[in-house]
């Protein structure tokens, strides 16, 4: 019995597209029969359960195996098989509704997946690798012979009498002089541990060595020999394919390791599951995050039924969770489609939600739990929780409870508890609460000192996320306003009333500032005498919190590049109550004058850190000469 006949496509050839567009993706052909193997196999164990199938099930690990000389590799399992009829109706008649189709959307096809999955083209990624494909398979059904289909990459196929002895099917593959490559048992090794590691049926590809004992020698030792032992390559039920109930800690540390050999510990973890209204498992891990948001990037890996699909889950996770790792399987997410119709799908926005809901969750139990611990593993989480807070409202609606600000004395508190910690003593006279913060503890150290002075407290706003950060509180929190602790004098950042008078009069005023420009030369700085206390700094160097920020946002691209091309302009407060200012307005010469001037000037630079270079050198100079 030999029959032959035409695969019912009509579009004249389709192989040479799919070799031609599909070329970077070559490997997954592996991928493809190994879970078509896997398929078959808990198909025949379905059968058995529903009393369809009486046979025995035998051991179903699906074989990998190739042939160096021969050039071929081979795909066996012990599943349901087919017949003949079979293979004509589901081999032949390539799943999807029209060439013409087809044809239309592979010229925007940017990967295999995309191809694959839509068209059902699984099998036919074999044509990928290899210049002739065999099926020879044996049904599980009652009567059923043996059946073997050739294709040799054409649209012709043959198919005639198999010799599949027992139930199942093999897949030889005919390597072509393209892939050869793929004809090397690292290689092969490498596809089978990225795509069919935790495989939910036994995987076997080649040998390996083993330890064993061996009878015992003259003395009684135990002799030990080396035996080749079938190399199973995959884990079946891994740890999210199980109840957490039935998990310890253990566990989840080890598949953590499993997964990213060379990471630390990660913090803590989440077991997803659910399977209303979409079903999704995983665990995903709290990594160290520093500062690094790339760096960090592609550690969630996505599987379909155990089956690996990718580690880019850019549009199924929320941005934000994309610096966790872990594993994330759904039969749910539609894998082999374009990436605009991932977006868009039902399925991938109620996923993103759950698992949102599901970080904020774990987050707020952890902090109720036991704070002390929440607040030691801040320094960590801290980074992601602000993102979260900023990119999600959904996550910020729950996370305004469990979001720290730390002090410059290392306290922690909620938004809440910090507005009732500072309101008393930092509102402002139009009702504002200010919150002070430093970005830079050292550099700002004057500052912070006069703050503290007053009893204001200071935050530490110190990771790049803080200054979106900041603005999402300005926002969030009634009548509350942020101000870098440098970004003006101390009485000026939280104005009560209306402070101390400036005691010189105008014509004084007016001659200070003019010493004062002169001194200074130049323009980026702009002079100001105001009314301030005895105690504080003769001259004090601020930048304008507002003018700061936009150029802070100029420089991270915001598209404001009107201030970002604006030069840097520093406000110069020149504290008329102080008794140097006393002192040159008392001093004859006019060079004395100035030169007390320059000095009191750069002393407030240098408190600043602005004080660099020549200029620098000039200080210590002219500082040497006074004493
Ligand atoms: P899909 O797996 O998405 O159905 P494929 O192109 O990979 O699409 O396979 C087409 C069909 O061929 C399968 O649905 C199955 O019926 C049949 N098939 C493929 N490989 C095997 C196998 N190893 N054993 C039994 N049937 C198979
Ligand atoms: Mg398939």
């Amino acid at each position: 019995m030999q029959e032959k006949g035409t695969i019912s496509i009509h579009t004249e050839n389709i192989f040479p597209i799919i070799k031609k567009f599909l070329y970077s993706d070559h490997e997954i052909f592996l991928r493809e029969l190994v879970s078509n193997a896997v398929d078959a196999s808990q198909k025949i164990k379905r059968l058995a359960q529903l009393g369809q199938y009486s046979g025995e099930l035998g051991d179903l690990t699906v074989e990998v195996s190739f042939d160096q000389d021969k050039k071929t590799i081979t795909i066996s399992d012990s599943g349901l098989g087919m017949t003949a009829e079979e293979i004509k109706k589901y081999i032949n008649q390539i799943a999807f509704s029209g060439a013409t189709e087809f044809v239309e959307k592979f010229k925007d096809a940017k990967d295999a997946n995309e191809i694959i999955g839509k068209f059902g083209l699984g099998f036919y990624s074999a044509f990928m690798v290899a210049k002739q494909v065999e099926i020879n398979t044996l049904s599980y059904q009652e009567g059923a012979t043996s059946a073997r289909w050739t294709c040799d990459g054409s649209t012709e196929f043959e198919i005639s009498e198999g010799d599949r002895k027992t139930r199942g099917t093999d897949i030889i593959l005919h390597i072509n002089e393209d892939s050869e490559e793929f004809l090397d048992k690292w290689k092969l090794q490498g596809i089978l541990d990225k795509y069919a590691k935790f495989l939910p049926i036994p995987i076997k590809f080649g040998t390996k060595s083993q330890s064993v004992e061996d009878g015992v020698d003259d003395k009684g030792e135990k002799k030990w020999k080396s035996v080749e032992v079938d190399n199973i390559i995959n884990t079946t039920t891994p740890i999210w394919t199980k109840s957490p109930n039935d998990l310890k800690d253990e566990d989840y540390l080890a598949f953590y390791k499993e997964l990213y050999p060379m990471s630390e510990d990660p913090l803590f973890w989440i077991h997803l599951n659910v399977d209303y209204p979409f079903n999704l498992t995983g665990v995903l891990y709290f990594p160290k995050v520093k500062n690094d948001f790339e760096f960090q990037k592609n550690k969630i890996k996505l599987f379909s039924r155990q089956v690996f699909i990718t580690d880019e889950v850019k549009d199924i996770v929320p941005e934000f969770l994309m610096l966790l790792h872990g594993v994330i399987d759904s039969p749910d997410i539609p894998l082999n489609v374009s990436r605009s119709f991932l977006q868009s799908d039902g399925n991938v926005k109620k996923i993103n939600n759950y698992i949102t809901k599901k970080v904020a969750d774990k987050l707020a139990e952890l902090f109720k739990k036991d704070r002390k611990v929440y607040e030691e593993k801040w320094n960590d989480i801290g980074l992601f929780v602000k993102y979260g807070m900023i990119s999600e409202e959904k996550f910020a609606e729950k996370g305004k409870d469990f979001t720290l600000l730390k002090n410059t004395n290392g306290e922690f508190f909620t938004p809440a508890e910090y507005k009732e910690k500072v309101k008393a003593l930092q509102t402002n006279k139009e009702e504002q609460v200010v919150y002070l913060y430093a970005t830079d503890v050292a550099k700002q150290d004057a500052f912070i000192q006069s703050a503290n002075k007053k009893d204001y407290d200071v935050l530490v706003m110190d990771s790049p996320i803080d200054s979106h950060y900041i603005q999402h509180l300005e926002m969030k929190e009634e009548k509350t306003t942020l101000k870098r602790v440098d970004s003006d004098v101390v009485e000026k950042l939280i104005v009560k009333d209306d402070g101390y008078a400036n005691l010189l009069t105008e014509e004084q005023s007016t001659q200070v500032k003019e010493i004062f420009e002169k001194a200074i030369g130049s323009q980026t700085y702009s002079v100001a005498v105001e009314g301030l206390s005895p105690e504080e700094m003769p001259v004090t160097v601020t930048m304008d919190e507002f003018m700061r920020r936009m150029k802070e946002m100029a420089q991270m691209g915001g598209g404001m590049s009107f201030y970002g091309a604006m030069p840097d302009n520093y406000k110069v407060a020149v504290n008329g109550n102080h008794p140097l200012v006393d002192k040159i307005l008392k001093t004859e010469s006019a060079e004395e004058k100035e030169k007390l001037a320059k000095q009191a000037f750069d002393l407030a630079l240098l408190a600043q850190g602005l004080l660099t270079g020549k200029d620098l050198t000039a200080f210590v100079k002219r500082s040497v000469e006074m004493i």
